[in-house]
């Protein structure tokens, strides 16, 4: 009699692909470091000081444009924080104007029952245990009402001059297909850049990335035929101008 066939035996789809579905090409799972420092080198040649787009004149204007561009262009929030800001501008401005008016400057913006909410609610928190100034900390930060991780980093970075890198939505998608730093979640896409951007890029790597994500690598089709580093871009298929 023949022995039964264990689980263990049976041949497993991901070692031999159906020839109707073959598997996926994969670039590399990672970019060799010359690759890394070409590409870093070609965004700094481009753009040696490159500048996020939420307006802003302090650490405290900025971490509040940050709390209110969750799930909202930089444009829109502008336009709703050029007006909040004209009459609060401070800690102690934003408690005095108060909760309803905060929500009134910003009630085009998507989430702004809440982030009114917040607002108020970090700025008391400054007040009462940093003197009304932004800790330069990022775990400080992740303490106040509606501050997580990306928006700490994207203080640290743009405030304080860390090289710390805030992996939003563009930078998550850059990241996975140049394949600079593969990952599930914007957490490990985040410390996979750590340890791949060269120290003398980490600066600015925020920016040129979420720039790049935002106005070439796009989410639904990326510009492929206008990128400064589509040679040294394992992603497949390239897109062409039409
Ligand atoms: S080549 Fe295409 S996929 Fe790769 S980074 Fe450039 S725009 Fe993005």
């Amino acid at each position: 009699m023949a022995a039964r066939q264990s689980s263990a035996d049976k041949p497993s789809p991901d070692k031999k692909p159906s020839p109707k579905r073959p598997a996926r090409k994969r670039g590399p799972a990672r970019l060799p470091a010359a690759t890394v420092e070409e590409i870093f080198r070609r965004f700094e040649a481009r753009d040696p000081e490159p500048k996020g787009e939420l307006e802003h004149t302090d650490p405290y204007t900025l971490l509040v444009a940050v709390v209110l561009s969750a799930q909202a262009t930089d444009v829109g929030v502008n336009k709703a924080t050029r007006k909040l800001f004209a009459e609060a501008s401070t800690p102690e401005e934003m408690v005095a104007l108060g909760e309803d008016r905060v929500r009134e400057h910003i009630k085009t913006i998507g989430l702004f029952r809440n982030k009114a909410k917040n607002v108020i609610a970090l700025s008391e928190k400054l007040i009462a245990e940093h003197g009304g100034a932004v800790p330069p900390s990022r775990a400080a930060l992740e303490l106040l009402p509606g501050v997580g991780r990306k928006t700490a980093n994207v203080v640290m970075n743009t405030a304080f001059g860390e090289p710390t890198i805030a992996v939003d939505t563009h930078l998550f998608r850059v990241g996975n297909r140049t394949r600079l730093a593969p990952g599930k979640t914007p957490l490990a896409v985040e410390l996979g850049l750590e340890k791949t951007v060269p120290a003398r890029y980490r600066r600015h790597a925020h920016h040129w990335l979420i720039l790049h994500g935002r106005y070439v690598c796009k989410a639904r089709k990326p510009d492929c035929f206008r990128c400064l580093i589509a040679d040294l871009c394992p992603f497949e298929p390239k897109t062409i101008a039409v």
